[in-house]
C-alpha cells in the first residue's frame, strides 16, 4: 500500500467521549470511526487488525478439531421463548418485527440457534463430539457502552459450541478449548490470566475466564501470588478468615443512639468490626418479574459480593432499596439485624457467620443493636456471599491474596444439558436409550481483542503493535520525496517486501518528516524503514517502535536485515 493512497485519517485531536488510551488511540491512528453510541466503523487499518486476530483464532481453533460455520444474525425470537432467555437477557436484546409481525432478536449470542442447527440432524451418539463456530458480529443494547471497541453494543465475537454424549467427553474438550484459547493469546502477544469465573444462572458446573491485565480493566481479579489460584471476584474463594483476639461480651441490648454505620458502632464499643453483622438490604427482582425485598447478612469486616448474592437466590438482579420501601417491610434502616426480623423477610447469611456467637447486630429497632448475639435461628439459609479482600488467605495454598485488574477477552464454560433439554435436543445412547446432549460453550471477544492489545501495548506517542497482528508490518518512509535516491531505494525495497507477500506500507506523501515519523509512531508499525539524509552515507536506519530504538544499516545489508525482522 502506498501512503498517499491510503485511506488513514490520523489526528493530533482525541475525541470528546474518551478517556480510554486504547480508545482514544484506535481513533487518533485511524483504526475505527465513532457512529453512534457503542457503534463503530472499522476503517483500512482497523479492518486489517482485526483480520489478522481471525486469522489466528481460526488457525489454532481449526487446528483443535473445531469447524466454523455461519448463522443468520437475526433470530426468530421462538428460539428465544423457547430456551426461557427471552426475559433474562431483558433490555439487551434488540427485538422487532418484520413486514409479517414475525417477532426476530438480534443474535447477542448463539446458543439457541446453534442448538436448533443440530437438534434435528444429530440423533445419535455416532455423530458425537462435535465443534462448531463462528466469528461474527453480535448485538447486545448494553446500558452503558463504552470505552470504544472495548464495551460496545456492536461487536464481533467468536462463539463455540460442543456437543457430546457424556459429561467427561465435555470435559475432555473444555480442556482442549482452554489450552486453544492460551495458545491464541500467546500468539496474540497477551499477558493474561485464566480465572476461574461466574457460571450464573445458566448453570453449568464450571467456567473459566481469559483476561489480559491492564490497569483500565473492568474486572477484578483475585490471585495469589504464591500458586496458580485466580479468580474473577465474582466468584472468588478464600480460606476462613480466622477470629480476631476474642472478646467477652454478654447478651444484652445496648442504646446506640445515631449510630448505623459498622465503622461508627466499631468505635463506639471499641470492637473490632469482625464481630458485627453488617444488613445489606436489597430488591431482588426474579426472571418472573416479581420482587422481594431481601437482607444479605455478612461480617462487619467484609462487604456483599453482589454476583454471589444474586446466585445465591437465583435472582435476575439486585436494586438498592429506598426508606419507603424498608419501611413498608417492617424493616429499620441502619438497624436491621437477624435477631426479631419481621418473619416475611427472606435472609441470606454469609457462610462464614455459621454457628457464630459473640456478634453484634441490629436490634430491628430505631437507636438499638443486640450485643452478644448468637446465630442460633432454626432454618437459616447460608451461602458464600462475601466479597474476597486484599489480604485475606489464598483458598488453596494459604498466601495472601491480591487483586488485578482485568479485561474478559474469552469466557469458556462447561454448559450441561440446558439448553439441549429446553429445545430437546437427544441423541440415543448405544442402547437406544435418548438423552439430552451434553454441550460446552466458548467465546472469544474479537472486536474487544483490538482494545485489549492496544490497552497493554501503546506509550506516549501511539499504538505499539506486534508484527503477528499489525496491519503492516513494515512501513518504509522516504524522508524527502523531491529525492530521486530516497524515491528509487524505497521503491526498490517496498517491491521486494511486496512480492515476498509482507505486509508493506510506503510513505510516499509529499509531507515533513516530523509529520510521517509522528504517524509511524502513533499508528504503531512494528518496523519503519528510515530513507533520508544519511542515504549520502550509504546508510537507512531502521526504526524499532516498540523499544524506541534506532538501527543504522548500511544500504547492501538492508532488505537482509529487514527480512529477519519481518518475515
Ligand atoms: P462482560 O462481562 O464483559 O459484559 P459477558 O460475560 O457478558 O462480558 P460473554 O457472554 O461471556 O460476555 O461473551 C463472550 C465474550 O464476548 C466476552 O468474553 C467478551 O470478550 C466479549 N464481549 C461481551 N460483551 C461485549 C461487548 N459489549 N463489546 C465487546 N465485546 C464483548
Ligand atoms: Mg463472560
Amino acid at each position: 500500500m502506498r501512503f498517499s493512497k491510503a485511506y488513514i485519517p490520523t489526528s493530533k485531536e482525541s475525541p470528546n467521549d474518551a478517556t480510554l488510551a486504547s480508545h482514544i488511540l484506535l481513533i487518533r491512528a485511524g483504526y475505527i470511526q465513532s457512529v453512534a453510541s457503542g457503534l463503530y466503523n472499522l476503517l483500512p487499518l482497523g479492518k486489517k487488525l482485526l483480520e489478522n486476530i481471525i486469522k489466528i483464532v481460526r488457525e489454532e481453533l481449526d487446528k483443535a478439531g473445531c469447524q466454523e460455520v455461519e448463522l443468520s444474525f437475526v433470530t426468530p425470537a421462538e428460539l428465544w421463548e423457547e430456551s426461557g432467555r427471552i426475559n433474562k437477557f431483558g433490555k439487551e436484546l434488540l427485538r422487532f418485527r418484520d413486514r409479517k409481525d414475525n417477532l426476530f432478536v438480534l443474535g447477542p449470542t448463539h446458543e439457541e440457534m446453534m442448538v436448533n442447527l443440530i437438534r434435528n440432524n444429530v440423533t445419535s451418539y455416532k455423530q458425537l463430539p462435535l465443534n462448531l463456530y463462528q466469528i461474527k458480529t453480535k448485538f447486545r443494547d448494553e446500558a452503558r457502552p463504552r470505552f470504544g471497541l472495548m464495551r460496545a453494543r456492536e461487536f464481533v465475537m467468536k462463539d463455540g459450541y460442543s456437543f457430546h454424549s457424556s459429561d467427561e467427553d465435555m470435559k475432555r474438550e473444555f480442556q482442549l478449548m482452554e489450552e486453544t484459547y492460551r495458545k491464541i493469546f500467546q500468539r496474540l502477544g497477551l499477558d493474561f490470566r485464566v480465572v476461574e469465573a461466574d457460571s450464573g444462572a445458566i448453570g453449568g458446573s464450571g467456567s473459566k475466564e481469559f483476561m489480559v491485565l491492564a490497569d483500565s480493566g473492568e474486572d477484578t481479579l483475585v490471585v495469589c501470588p504464591s500458586c496458580q489460584y485466580g479468580a474473577n471476584i465474582e466468584t472468588a474463594k478464600r480460606a476462613k478468615v480466622p477470629e480476631p483476639e476474642p472478646v467477652e461480651m454478654n447478651f444484652g441490648k445496648f442504646y446506640t443512639p445515631n449510630l448505623k454505620t459498622i465503622e461508627e458502632l466499631s468505635q463506639f464499643f471499641h470492637i473490632d468490626p469482625y464481630f458485627f453483622v453488617k444488613a445489606v438490604i436489597k430488591k431482588a427482582i426474579y426472571e418472573d418479574g416479581s420482587d422481594e425485598v431481601v437482607v444479605f447478612f455478612v461480617r462487619g469486616s467484609d462487604e456483599l459480593e453482589e454476583t454471589k448474592a444474586i446466585n445465591s437466590i437465583g435472582a435476575l438482579e439486585l436494586l438498592d432499596t429506598s426508606s419507603e420501601e424498608l419501611e413498608k417491610v417492617g424493616l429499620v434502616a441502619g438497624f436491621v439485624g437477624f435477631i426479631d426480623l419481621p418473619k416475611n423477610i427472606r435472609a441470606v447469611f454469609d457462610i462464614e457467620l455459621e454457628d457464630s456467637e459473640n456478634l453484634i447486630t441490629g436490634a430491628n429497632e430505631v437507636d438499638y443493636h443486640y450485643v452478644g448475639a448468637k446465630l442460633d435461628l432454626p432454618n437459616i439459609s447460608f451461602a458464600d456471599i462475601a466479597k474476597v479482600r486484599e489480604g485475606d488467605m489464598c483458598p488453596t495454598c494459604g498466601g495472601r491474596l491480591e487483586y488485578r485488574k482485568g479485561i474478559e477477552v474469552g469466557h469458556i464454560f462447561q454448559l450441561g444439558t440446558t439448553y439441549s433439554e429446553k429445545l430437546e435436543a437427544n441423541f440415543l445412547d448405544q442402547q437406544g436409550k435418548s438423552h439430552p446432549i451434553v454441550m460446552g460453550t466458548y467465546g472469544i471477544g474479537v472486536s474487544r481483542l483490538i482494545s485489549a492489545i492496544v490497552e497493554q501495548s501503546h506509550d506516549d506517542r501511539g499504538i505499539v503493535l506486534p508484527k503477528e497482528v499489525a496491519p503492516y508490518r513494515l512501513n518504509i518512509l522516504i524522508s524527502n520525496i523531491k529525492n530521486s535516491d530516497e524515491v528509487e531505494l524505497g521503491e526498490k525495497i517496498y517491491n521486494h517486501f511486496q512480492s515476498l507477500g509482507v505486509p508493506v506500507i510506503l510513505d510516499d506523501r509529499k509531507e515533513r518528516f516530523g509529520f510521517k515519523i509522528r504517524d509511524a509512531e502513533l499508528i504503531g508499525f512494528p518496523y519503519t524503514l528510515i530513507i533520508g539524509k544519511s542515504l549520502k552515507n550509504g546508510e537507512v536506519e531502521i526504526l524499532h517502535r516498540k523499544e524506541n530504538r534506532k538501527e543504522k544499516i548500511a544500504i547492501d545489508k538492508v532488505i537482509e536485515r529487514v527480512e529477519e525482522l519481518v518475515v
